[in-house]
This record gives structure tokens, C-alpha cells and sequence, in this order.
């Protein structure tokens, strides 16, 4: 009678669960469609690596190695469960079949119990008394650390000290506590603990921050009336199940710059309001904020360090969309950057953002001691140096082309310019939301390429380089981008790199990594390569660099933006730069250039240089 009565107890308890989660997997199901099922093999190393190595988790040396003592501990106590269910409902113990194993399994057992239930308080004194800014601190966290703390040490109890007779009892307490706890699951913060695995099964296996298209064609896109009914529209399963999955552990907040220099954006939250609101009839459309949306730099450094690989980045730039393309909602500074470059109707006016005519584009070469190959004039080289905006507009980038047209002619590479016919590559319009306009340029671009068979294409600019290498392909292009480090490193290699000379002395560098160079395109060793080559030594390393460099605050169109909130974001990166006492900040990237210059003009620095590498390889 009364193992019937477990039964039935059981029985309801987990239909309750399923009935819950349903409802959850209902809305993920109803979303949009994409294919995340390619490339199974690539997909289940990443599990491998990230779920069930726990790799990103590390990061955070002590939270992180407690962490995955909880969940290794969960995987390990699995069979104890089991067996605790099979011991009430139906008298019969499975670990015991095991003879001297199922003994020895119940040995470890108790050591994971202890070891978890160690991890437990150590997370109960994190939220209470340590409190990272970083963590949520509310009930909901520590609800399920008790949970955690009442299943594993009744689990401890019935193996090691229990009667017979208390054993039963341990084991029904302990039932009732893994009932309680899974339907509070849906609920709660911890529903992570089903959906974290299928989340990085599902990873995003396309280039870092890749965008999903955008018909502008469909009018369907642009009809929404608010934030919500748009996002519905345009998320997809796995955006929406992005946001079921998050374990608010704020390890994304914890390296935003916008978070960091205490202006109103965390990611996190972005992720938990998306959460909230797409999934439930509520009065409040408009979800997340125009200064939260626009705060962001898309350096990515969210995504990055996200250990279930939350995808922030199309869901920040998605409602940028429809702040821009939709409610009209732009920033003014960034709406006269913008209409500097094209006209709303898609019309190419000056075709950049700073105004610059088109006769001056070609101003920075006056000084050049050789001509320049042009190609409107019909000469033939083999390579296109993309000068961008920036280079052909800001006497302090004027630089970069300069130096690096140096390199290039020295090294006898054949190249030429667009000049006058250049025009924004259109990187920022993307980010701030316009993919009307974007698409515009892309398309005008993509034709000006092909009208001069043009195959292949040098940038210092990393945004420029992101933009040719992973999105033009979208809408047709052929063609090979270089970044100026990869194209300078790979000549050195082949021994055919000519600069003025080495120089024994410059031992005092810091090497900046631009975001969309190292995080979005994994180039941190080239531009090192060089620098160690010109100075004959190893360059210094600093705390915060390759994956964990922190942005310069110029990213996502926020170059062209007012920074009025919090601190300034370029100020921290150079204090942080700053730190290993350089006469040279080296980097590879006009806007870090621009945003580190700033700062340290502000402050009347005179001692260190901010360098573009191919200014410091020409010294
Ligand atoms: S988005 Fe990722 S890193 Fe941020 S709180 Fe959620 S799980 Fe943690
Ligand atoms: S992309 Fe960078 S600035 Fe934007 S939310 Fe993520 S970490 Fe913050």
C-alpha cells in the first residue's frame, strides 16, 4: 500500500514536470526555424570540451573549479538517485546487484556527496557574504543551492551514518526534496541544468558574431509595431532557447566594458528580459531600452566568456534593427555620421561617415615619395589596398595607409587604391541596425569590385576586414581579404618583408588586441610576429590581452556616438595599458587607434605613442 502510494506520488510529481517544461519547449518549438543540426561531430567535441569539460567555466578559477565539482558530482550521484527511487517504489536495490563495484561505486559516492555539499556552502557564502557584483542575488539562487544541499546530504546520510530504519526515512525525505526541486526547476534559474548541454550542443558554428540575414524585401520584418512582436517575428529556436538556458551567472557582465564603466547595459540582463517578456502576454512591448541597446560596443566579450554560448550579439544587433529601421530611433550624432555616408533613400552622398569629399580621399597620398596606382584610371596591380574612412579622412590615421603603402612598395607588392571611388564598407551601418542601408553599400560595393576584377583586398582595419571576410559572402563576393598583420606576417615569412631596419632598442611596447582582430577573427599572433621581429625580442604581454583584451569603446558604431554615461570606456583600456609601463601602445586598428589617442590626449600624455603596427614596423 504504501509503496503504491510512493508510486502514484512519484507519477505525479514528474508528470508535473513534464507538463511544465512542455510549456517552456512549446514557445522554443514555435519560433523561428534554422538549422543548428550540421556538422554533428564538430558539435559533440564542443560538448565534449565545453559541457562536459566544463572549459569556459575554468575561467573563473575558484567559482569555476567548484562549479564543475557540482556538476561532475551531479553526473557521478545520477545512479544513487536511481537507486533511491527503485529502493522506495519497488524495494529493490540496483547499486547491490553490482556485488563489491556497486560497494565501491557507493564509497565514491559519498566522498562526491561530501565534496558536493562543500561547493554548495561555498556558493551559499559567494551569494551572502562575498556577493560579486556580477551574481543575482536573489531568493531564486539560493532556493536551489538548498535543494542541492538537502538532496546531497540526505544522500551522504543514507549511505553512511542511517540505521536500517532511518535509511528509509533519508531516502523518502530525499525523494521528496529531487520532487520538489524539479518542478521548481522550470521556474527557476536552474532549469540551466537541462538546458545548458543542448545549448553548447547547438553552438553557433559561423564566424564570431555572425548576424542572421535580414529580407528587407519582406515586409513582414518591418511591420512590427514593438520590440516584442519583432523579436517573435525574427528570433529564431535557438535564439529563444538562448534565453531559457541562462544561468544568470553573470560571468558576461563581469568583461562588458558598457557594465564595467557603470553605464546601463548588462548583457545578462538583456538576456533575462528577452526572457521574460517573449515568453509571457504582458502589457510592456518595448523591452529593453534604447541606452542599453546603444551602450553596446559589440565587442563580443560577453559571447566570449559566456560558458553555455549565449549568442548576445544577434540578439542586441536584431533590436537594434528595429530601433533604427523601425522606430527610427537613432542617436542624432550618429544619425548625421550616418547620413554623411548615404541618404535614407540609398543614395550615396560623401560616402563615409566624416564628410570627406570625394576629391581629398586621396589626399594622405600627396606625401608618399612614389604615385600610387589608381584604378578608375585603368592601371593594373594585383592587390587593393581598402584605405576606409578613417584612413582617407583623419590626419592622425593618414598614417596607417602612408606606412603601410611604404611597406608594400618597398616589398615590391603590386597594389593600387579606389581613391576617389572608395566608399564605406558600411561595417557600423550593420551594427547600429540599418541593414536597409547596409545592404545598399554591400551591393554597390560588391558590384565596384567586380567591374574591376578585383580578387583580392589588404585592410588595416579589423571592422573592414570582418565585414569582406564573413558577411559580404551573404550577398556575393569573391574575393580574398587580408588583414595588413596577416599580409605583412605571411611576406616576413616568405622573407620577402623589407623595412628601413630592425631597431635593438624599442623594447618598450604594449600590444593592444582589437577586438574584431583577435576575438572575432582569432589574429593575435601575426600582429605579435611582427612587432617581435622589428624590436629582436619578445614583446611584453599584458593581463588583459588576446581573448581577455578589453575594448577600446569605438565598436558598433559607438565611435560615433557621445559616450555620456558612466566612465569612459577608452579611459579604462588605456589605464589598463597603462600598467605595464610602455613608451609604445602598438595596435592594429584605426578606431582603437582613434579611441586610445583621445584618451591620452585628454590626460596630456606626452611620453608614449599610440602606434598602428605598420607605423612602428616603418620607424
Ligand atoms: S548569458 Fe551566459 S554568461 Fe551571461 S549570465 Fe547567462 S549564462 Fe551566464
Ligand atoms: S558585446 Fe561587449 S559591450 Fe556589448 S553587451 Fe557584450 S560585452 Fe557588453
Amino acid at each position: 500500500m504504501n509503496i503504491n502510494f510512493a508510486l502514484i506520488f512519484f507519477a505525479i510529481g514528474v508528470a508535473f514536470f513534464f507538463y511544465n517544461a512542455a510549456k517552456k519547449i512549446a514557445i522554443i518549438w514555435k519560433a523561428k526555424p534554422e538549422n543548428r543540426f550540421d556538422k554533428i561531430s564538430t558539435r559533440l567535441k564542443s560538448l565534449l570540451i565545453f559541457g562536459f569539460g566544463q572549459k569556459r567555466v575554468f575561467r573563473n578559477k575558484i567559482a569555476g573549479v567548484m562549479h564543475a565539482a557540482l556538476f561532475w558530482g551531479f553526473f557521478l550521484l545520477f545512479l544513487v538517485n536511481v537507486n533511491f527511487a527503485s529502493e522506495i517504489l519497488f524495494n529493490y536495490s540496483l547499486i547491490h546487484l553490482l556485488g563489491k563495484a556497486g560497494n565501491a561505486y557507493l564509497a565514491i559516492c559519498q566522498i562526491t556527496s561530501a565534496i558536493v555539499i562543500l561547493s554548495v556552502f561555498y556558493f551559499i557564502y559567494r551569494r551572502i557574504v562575498t556577493k560579486p557584483k556580477e551574481l543575482t542575488l536573489d531568493w531564486d539562487g539560493l532556493i536551489c543551492l538548498f535543494f542541492i544541499l538537502g538532496l546531497k546530504a540526505s544522500d551522504l546520510y543514507a549511505n553512511t551514518f542511517a540505521t536500517n530504519q532511518n535509511k528509509i526515512y533519508a531516502e523518502y525525505g530525499h525523494l521528496l526534496i529531487l520532487l520538489s526541486f524539479l518542478n521548481y526547476m522550470p521556474f527557476s534559474k536552474y532549469l540551466h541544468i537541462f538546458l545548458a548541454l543542448p545549448n553548447i550542443f547547438f553552438k553557433s558554428l559561423k564566424s564570431f558574431g555572425y548576424l542572421p540575414y535580414f529580407d528587407v524585401e519582406n515586409e513582414k520584418n518591418l511591420t512590427a509595431e514593438n520590440q516584442k512582436d519583432f523579436c517573435l517575428t525574427r528570433f529564431s529556436w535557438k535564439q529563444m532557447l538562448d534565453t531559457f538556458a541562462c544561468m544568470r551567472c553573470g560571468r558576461c557582465d563581469a568583461v562588458c566594458p558598457a557594465n564595467i564603466s557603470d553605464k546601463s547595459l548588462s548583457p545578462k540582463t538583456i538576456i533575462q528580459k528577452l526572457n521574460k517578456n517573449l515568453a509571457r502576454k504582458n502589457e510592456n512591448k518595448n523591452i529593453i531600452s534604447s541606452n542599453e541597446l546603444w551602450n553596446c560596443t559589440t565587442c563580443g566579450a560577453c559571447q566570449q566568456n559566456c560558458p553555455i554560448f549565449i549568442e548576445h550579439l544577434p540578439k542586441i544587433i536584431e533590436l537594434r534593427r528595429f530601433q533604427s529601421m523601425i522606430a527610427g530611433n537613432l542617436p542624432p550624432e550618429t544619425q548625421l555620421a550616418l547620413e554623411n555616408v548615404i541618404s535614407a533613400e540609398g543614395q550615396i552622398k560623401f560616402g563615409n561617415p566624416y564628410g570627406t569629399q570625394k576629391e581629398q580621399k586621396e589626399d594622405w597620398t600627396k606625401t608618399l615619395p612614389f604615385s600610387l596606382p589608381k584604378i578608375y584610371e585603368n592601371q593594373k596591380f594585383d592587390i587593393l589596398l581598402w584605405v576606409g574612412c578613417g584612413g582617407a579622412s583623419d590626419s592622425r590615421l593618414q598614417k596607417i595607409p602612408q606606412n603601410l603603402a611604404k611597406i608594400m612598395h618597398n616589398s615590391g607588392v603590386k597594389f593600387g587604391i579606389l581613391g576617389k571611388e572608395e566608399i564605406c564598407c558600411g561595417e557600423w551601418i550593420r551594427k547600429i541596425g540599418n541593414e536597409y542601408l547596409f545592404q545598399i553599400i554591400t551591393r554597390e560595393n560588391i558590384e565596384i569590385f567586380k567591374r574591376y576584377g578585383i580578387k583580392e583586398i589588404i585592410t588595416f582595419c579589423p571592422h573592414c576586414y570582418n565585414t569582406f571576410k564573413n558577411e559580404y559572402q551573404e550577398f556575393g563576393s569573391d574575393f580574398k581579404v587580408w588583414h595588413h598583420t596577416e599580409f605583412l606576417a605571411n611576406l616576413m615569412k616568405r622573407k620577402k618583408l623589407h623595412i628601413k631596419s630592425k631597431d635593438f632598442s624599442m623594447k618598450n611596447i604594449v600590444y593592444h588586441d582589437p577586438c574584431y582582430l583577435g576575438r572575432y577573427n582569432n589574429i593575435y599572433e601575426e600582429p605579435r610576429r611582427l612587432i617581435d621581429w622589428k624590436i629582436c625580442a619578445n614583446i611584453k604581454e599584458m593581463g588583459k590581452s588576446r581573448e581577455d583584451s578589453f575594448c577600446c569603446g569605438g565598436g558598433g558604431g559607438r565611435a560615433f556616438m557621445e559616450e555620456t554615461e558612466g566612465q569612459k570606456i577608452n579611459d579604462i583600456r588605456l589605464e589598463q595599458l597603462l600598467k605595464s609601463d610602455p613608451d609604445i601602445i602598438a595596435t592594429a586598428c584605426p578606431f582603437c587607434f582613434m579611441m586610445l589617442d583621445d584618451s591620452l590626449k585628454k590626460k596630456n600624455i606626452e611620453d608614449v605613442k599610440i602606434m598602428d603596427i605598420a607605423e612602428i614596423l616603418n620607424l
